[in-house]
Order: C-alpha cells, then sequence, then structure tokens
C-alpha cells in the first residue's frame, strides 16, 4: 500500500475501497468472502470492525505464518540454552495445532510449567498472554475452519480415537462421514504413533493385521518414559526459593506460598522428540489437585506421599 504508515485509518480506507471496488466491478454483489488472512497486528482487526459486518470479521484468521515468525523471533531472545529453545518451539508449535480446547488448556499448562523452570523465562508469560488473548484468530481448535463442515471443534468436550484395524473417532465428522477419515485420526497417527508424513496409512479406512501390529509397536509412550529414576512424592512445607510464587499443578489455581503444607515431586516434562526438561512440580495437598497430572509430564500416578518436615 502507497500510505506513509499501516495503522487503523489507513487500513480503513483500504478496506472500504476494496469493498467499494468489488461492488462496482461484480454490479452490486456485496462484498462477502469466506474470511479474511491477515496478520495479528490490531490496526488490522480494528479496520476491519469498523469496514465490515460482524460475521465477517469472525470468520477471519491470521495466518500460521505470523504465529511461527513470532515464535522464531521469541526463540531467539531465550538465553537459557538450546534445549529451552527447542522446549519453546515444540510447545508453541502445539499450542497452535491443538485441535481441542481440552488440548490447548493441557498444551498452554505445560508452556506455563516450562517457564517457571527458570526466572529468565519469565519474559515469556507476557508473549503467551498476548497469543492466547487472540487465539480465536490462530489456534486450530478455535479459529474457523471452512473445510470441517458443522465441526466447531472448540465446543467439543472431549473426542475420542479408537485405533483398531479399523480406525474409529467419536468426532462429528467422521460420525456423519464414515467413509472417510477424520483429521483427530490423522493426527493421532502422526502424534502418538510415528507415522511419517507421508505414509499411506493417513489414507487409509482400515489396516491389515501387519500394519496394525507394527503400529501397535510404534507407540510413543508420552506419560511412562521408562525412566529408572524413582519418583518420590514428599509432602513438607514450601520452602523459601527465589523467582515466581508456583501455582498448583492440579488445579492451577492456588499459589503455594512459603511455608504452605504441599506435596511436591521431581519429574520432568517430556515432548515427542524427547527433549526432556526436569521440573519440580508442586501439589496443593489434595486428592482432587493430586489426580490431575500434566499429559506431557514422565509423571506416574500419585500412590503415597512421604513426609519431610
Ligand atoms: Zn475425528
Ligand atoms: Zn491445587
Amino acid at each position: 500500500m502507497e500510505c506513509p504508515s499501516e495503522n487503523k485509518q489507513f487500513l480503513s480506507v483500504f478496506f472500504s475501497n476494496l469493498k467499494e471496488a468489488v461492488k462496482e466491478k461484480f454490479e452490486d454483489e456485496e462484498f462477502d468472502p469466506t474470511g479474511i488472512i491477515c496478520d495479528e497486528a490490531s490496526c488490522n482487526w480494528q479496520a476491519m470492525q469498523e469496514i465490515f459486518r460482524r460475521d465477517l470479521v469472525e470468520r477471519s484468521k491470521s495466518c500460521d505464518f505470523h504465529y511461527n515468525q513470532s515464535i522464531n523471533r521469541t526463540k531467539g531472545k531465550i538465553t537459557t540454552g538450546d534445549d529451552d529453545k527447542e522446549i519453546f518451539k515444540t510447545l508453541a508449535t502445539d499450542l497452535m495445532e491443538a485441535i481441542t480446547s481440552p488440548q490447548y488448556e493441557k498444551t498452554k499448562d505445560a508452556l506455563q510449567m516450562f517457564i517457571g523452570t527458570n526466572e529468565n523465562l519469565t519474559f515469556l508469560n507476557n508473549w503467551l498472554t498476548w497469543w492466547n488473548k487472540r487465539r480465536a484468530h490462530w489456534c486450530y481448535a478455535f479459529r474457523p475452519d471452512h473445510f470441517a463442515p458443522g465441526a466447531n471443534l472448540a465446543e467439543e468436550e472431549r473426542i475420542e480415537v479408537g485405533l483398531q484395524q479399523v480406525p474409529n473417532c467419536s468426532c462429528p465428522f467422521k460420525t456423519k462421514n464414515p467413509s472417510k477419515i477424520c483429521m483427530h485420526i490423522v493426527f493421532a497417527l502422526l502424534r502418538y504413533f510415528d507415522v511419517d508424513e507421508n505414509s499411506m496409512l493417513l489414507h487409509q479406512l482400515a489396516y491389515t493385521k501387519s500394519e496394525f501390529n507394527k503400529l501397535k509397536n510404534s507407540l510413543v509412550e508420552i506419560r511412562t518414559n521408562n525412566e529408572s529414576l524413582e519418583q518420590s512424592w514428599i509432602l513438607s512445607r514450601k520452602e523459601k526459593l527465589p523467582g515466581k510464587i508456583p501455582n498448583c499443578s492440579g488445579c492451577k489455581a492456588k499459589s503455594i506460598m512459603p511455608g504452605d503444607l504441599h506435596i511436591y515431586v521431581k519429574g520432568k516434562i517430556v515432548l515427542k522428540n524427547n527433549i526432556q526438561k526436569d521440573v519440580t512440580f508442586r501439589f496443593c495437598p489434595d486428592s482432587k489437585c493430586l489426580k490431575n497430572i500434566l499429559t506431557w509430564s514422565n509423571l506416574k500416578p500419585f500412590t503415597c506421599a512421604f513426609v519431610d518436615f
């Protein structure tokens, strides 16, 4: 655009010109595209709100490219080592690719947990807050998807994929189209079964016995990353440590203050590409919180706690 800067005023002119031009060219037809893709600069969205109908704005999204660009830029600011850069990138990418809102929340928890491991990562909280506010534009679970008929995945409480010789999924799309493969099955194959993205398996409605056996053997274990390391859950009073006051990993709500009775366990955040990060998980001494274990962790279910005062 030939304008001095990209701001709301100039973008409004641009959008209204576009609207006018379409009207003129197509004889009074309303400019009513499927949606608009733009970047996250807030002036884009403000100008769209001014010029277009609300439903068009709601159908619009920002593109993966800008989110990824932001990941890479932010990654570059991490000073705590290459592993941390990789973890951030992996989790941030997973955040975008989350296809249900519970999956989004769990990935966000993992990211917050990771940020909490080092004071020098605290700046990432601002990044996360900023993108979280706009998640309806870029996260697969929330943004408009014109290729998945009818199914608003953000409203799906829980989708279950059954990987048998004939894979199945409980989502509305698969239920309506039993002779098609839904994205959840594809996702499960890629993420948990280490299937190559060029593999024909991704297109198959059923697997042969040998294909299925091979699949079963390649299941990527996320939670039981068989470490010989004994996990001890310890009931103790929280010590005074530098850095941010941690929240309970279970309820995520309660801050665990110095002196508070709590249960902690040393574990790891484990990502699919086997990148790991040592983390101390802290919980309220409450069975509800203790049952709520992060999916991305190597924690085994809580059975008993040792006492250490
Ligand atoms: Zn599905
Ligand atoms: Zn709690």
